[in-house]
């Protein structure tokens, strides 16, 4: 980070945040002071009032080993904002020379990782494989005979816990039909032997994560290097941030991660980019950027948290989009690249190359169009798959078989009629062809989405004053203050008829 050109970097615990007159204006670090300032992203994870679980051990902290962050849900709360507990788990850790891997599935990665950035070379960096075992009967006796210790099932532990990783304790009494779960046994970096038991979070007490850790295969002489524990931590409900991420009580403040009821890397770093653009953009008094469901799975995130709130920590996922047939991986950077550049968050180099894949994919889809081949070379290629033809045909047609691939095409001389065009865009090509009707249909639905969330709702209206609402919806907008109309159709109750 501090390599980054303008970028000031300070390093400090905030132990205070100063707000006067609706707005923030301050924060003051242990080893700085006071700093004046405009505009505030607080990231805190799980740091918040942080409470530690290991069997009935109550530890305050905001991770293992850590302190937690007190004080700062006090002065949020005290002008005006709401906060709630979640909690989350984590397993135990293991010393990897005392695993039996001769027990478990060898689990290795992608032998050719799709990186997550479509700019700069892939991760070079070497691999080391995973390794499945599971549950068995015994550890299901184990968790069952000391349920009655379990901080989860004592009543110790209040807040409610991510759906997407239970633990183990709730996995065997919620499914008791179930006589074993995965365990995933993953290295936790390149340069140390500790392996992290994936799907054995727990918060039992450590002679109980001892029994539970015996009595899974490849794990019998395992020797626990960290025990796992459950976190209760303050988070603040998000249906009190606009879409900028900006929180609506206290003006130049922005939550961002955790903080807002999600879990996972991808959610608090996508939350991180857009509260960070939007405080830079108040502070430099440009437009916000407020980014669409239809845009991307980003825009289905913070609309899906700052409409519906969470019950539980949110995850995003495919199934939470509409348009899920259009926000593809592979297609991210003709998305937003245009966006990204114009913030000045990607360089000119970087631009050029997604343009240049857009001119690529055009000129691709036009020669897929205009190029026939005869029947006899058709018949030739994909005759001995069984594919019969009657007549030329366009390759665009050709390539709508499920039996023929953008490669098949490309290596029997495609790349002739179009020139050398890059894997990416060829692959793009290949889906927009094949998926046509859906995407077209997927486009169309996004078009209706996108016209309702045109229409801007001015920031003065007073909800309570519209009498053709029902009066539990007049309140349920009040409370939120959606700002499109497209943002009131999507809050939980509102129907048609309001
Ligand atoms: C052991 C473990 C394994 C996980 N595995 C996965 C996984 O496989 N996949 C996945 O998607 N997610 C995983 N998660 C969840 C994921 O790590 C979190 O949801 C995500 O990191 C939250 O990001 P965040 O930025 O909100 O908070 P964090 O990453 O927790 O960062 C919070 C930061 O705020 C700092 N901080 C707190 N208070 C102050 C203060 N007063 N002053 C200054 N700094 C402060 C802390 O030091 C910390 O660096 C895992 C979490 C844990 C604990």
């Amino acid at each position: 980070m501090s390599r980054v050109a303008g970028l000031e970097t300070r390093r400090g615990t905030v132990t205070g945040v100063m707000i006067r007159g609706g707005r923030v204006i301050g924060i003051t670090v242990d080893t700085l002071g006071e700093i004046e300032i405009q505009a505030l992203v607080i990231a805190t994870g799980t740091f918040l009032n942080g409470v530690i679980h290991i069997g009935p051990e109550i530890i305050a902290g905001g991770r293992i080993g850590e302190p937690p962050t007190t004080g700062i849900t006090e002065v949020l709360v005290r002008a005006g904002l709401q906060a709630a507990r979640f909690k989350t788990g984590t397993p135990p850790r293991v010393d990897g020379k005392t695993v039996d891997t001769s027990r478990c599935h060898e689990e290795r990665g992608d032998e050719t990782p799709v990186p997550f950035s479509s700019f700069g070379p892939p991760s070079a960096l070497p691999k080391r494989p995973c390794w499945l075992t599971a549950t068995t009967p015994k550890t299901h006796e184990v968790v069952r005979k000391h349920i009655d210790e379990a901080p989860l099932y004592t009543g110790q532990i209040q807040a409610v816990g991510p759906r997407s990783c239970p633990s183990v304790e709730d996995k065997v009494m919620r499914f008791p039909e179930r006589s074993s779960h995965h365990i995933f046994i993953e290295p936790e970096g390149l340069d140390t032997e500790e392996r992290y038991l994936n799907g054995l979070s727990t918060s039992f007490p450590r002679e109980i994560q001892e029994e539970i850790v015996a009595s899974v295969p490849g794990l019998e002489d395992a020797r626990i290097t960290r025990y796992g524990y459950a976190i209760e931590y303050d988070y603040f409900p998000p249906q009190q941030l606009r879409a900028t991420l900006e929180t609506k009580r206290i003006k130049g403040l922005y939550l961002a991660g955790q903080i807002n009821g999600t879990t996972g890397y991808e959610e608090a770093a996508a939350l991180g980019l857009m509260a960070g653009i939007n405080a830079a953009l108040a502070v430099k008094r440009e437009e916000p950027l407020v980014l669409r469901r239809t845009q991307a799975y980003i825009g289905v995130m913070v609309d899906d948290l700052i409409l519906r709130g969470v019950e539980f920590p949110y995850r995003i996922y495919t199934s939470r989009a509409e348009s899920r047939l259009f926000l593809r991986n592979d297609n991210a950077d003709i998305r937003l690249s245009r966006i990204a550049h114009s913030l000045g968050l990607l360089c000119r180099a970087d631009y050029e190359r997604v343009l240049a894949k857009e001119r690529a994919i055009a000129a691709l889809m036009k020669g897929l169009r205009v190029t026939r081949w005869s029947v006899e070379k058709l018949e030739a290629i994909f005759g001995p798959r069984g594919e019969r033809f009657h007549e030329s045909q366009a390759l665009e047609t050709v390539l709508k078989r499920p039996a023929v691939s953008m490669e098949d095409l490309w290596e029997n001389g495609l790349e002739k009629a179009t020139g050398p065009v890059e894997a990416s865009a060829r692959r793009e090509a290949e889906l927009l062809v094949k998926y046509e009707g859906y995407v077209r249909r997927c486009e169309s639905a996004a078009g209706k989405l996108d016209e309702l969330d045109s229409i801007r709702i001015p920031a003065s209206l007073n909800f309570q004053t519209l009498q053709n609402m029902r009066l539990l919806s007049r309140e349920r907008l009040d409370a939120i203050r959606p700002e499109t109309l497209g943002q009131v159709a999507r809050v939980p109750g509102i129907t048609a008829n309001d």
